[in-house]
């Protein structure tokens, strides 16, 4: 795989991605798949699915885990439904994750990405020595099928992050490192975020925010890739410092609008192209 591919976020019949049509038709080669619904994470359909990649020559990078009753309509309602963290919900969602990663491991497929949820940030709560354990017994599962997992990034500053993984203590235990959540949620300057936590950064979202006037309180704004705050030749100067290679994947959470979303991943991907070449001449 060259250096800084481009990819697209997409999904199956679950989640805010991209057909794998889109995909095809925006002409990239990697893409990060969230995970299907459970009744089609199927040996025939991961086969199927295997074959249709190969056909359209697209490399799949990362698969994406996520639960039915979580919700992204504001920041206290992530709080309480997102990821693993919520206790009521966690049980189910870990054996969930465990056979995500059994299905991507039948994908070919050796990246496993979360949003884990807010990790709480006092380190004596005990909620935070639950969200410990539970990590563990995910990348202790994923270890066995050779997979890592990939932490997204958002609902923690980077300092919160790399306690929380240095306290993880597993060695595939990552980051995927998404600059307008850090925007978005308010939790830091993404450019000194990821200076901080890049040793640990192996996958990234392209995707642009500006913040809000209340950040931290009031959800930031996802905008079209180039017209946020994010500042993405900084973003791919800073990829590039860190020694970061792997696939530019752009997110544009937008799927209520497809012709709106597939136009601006395409405006995305030229600007991308463009930044990519100019920053590694
Ligand atoms: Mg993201």
């Amino acid at each position: 795989m060259d250096k800084w591919p481009i990819g697209v976020f997409a999904s199956v019949d679950a989640g805010l991605g991209v057909k794998l049509e889109v995909a095809k038709e925006l002409g990239v080669p990697t893409i990060q798949l969230h995970a299907p619904h459970a009744a089609s994470r199927t040996k025939a359909n991961a086969e199927a699915f295997v074959k249709r990649l190969d056909q359209l020559g697209i490399q799949l990078t990362c698969v994406f885990g996520g639960f039915e009753g979580e919700s992204y309509a504001d920041i206290p309602t992530v709080a309480s439904t997102v990821g693993l963290v919520p206790p009521a919900t966690r049980t189910s969602r870990t054996k969930e994750l465990k056979e995500i990663a059994d299905f991507a491991r039948l994908l070919g497929c050796k990246v496993v990405g979360l949003h884990i949820g807010f990790v709480p940030h006092d380190t004596k709560d005990p909620l935070y020595r639950q969200t410990l354990d539970v990590t563990r017994d995910v990348c202790d599962h994923c270890a066995k099928n050779g997979q890592s997992l990939h932490l997204e990034t958002g609902q923690e500053s980077a300092d919160s992050l790399l306690q929380f993984i240095h306290d993880v203590e597993r060695p595939n235990l990552f980051i995927n490192f998404d600059p307008a959540n850090m925007i978005l949620y308010g939790t830091g300057e993404p450019i000194a975020a990821l200076k901080k936590v890049g040793r640990f950064v192996k996958s990234i979202h392209c995707k642009d925010g500006k913040w809000s006037p209340e950040p931290g309180k009031t959800w930031g704004q996802e905008v079209p890739l180039g017209q946020g705050d994010v500042g993405m030749e900084n973003y791919l100067r800073t990829l590039k410092e860190i020694g970061y290679d792997g696939p530019l994947t752009i997110e544009r959470e937008i799927p209520q609008e497809p012709e709106r979303q597939k136009a601006e991943i395409g405006h995305a991907i030229r600007l991308l192209t463009d930044i990519r070449k100019k920053v590694l001449a």
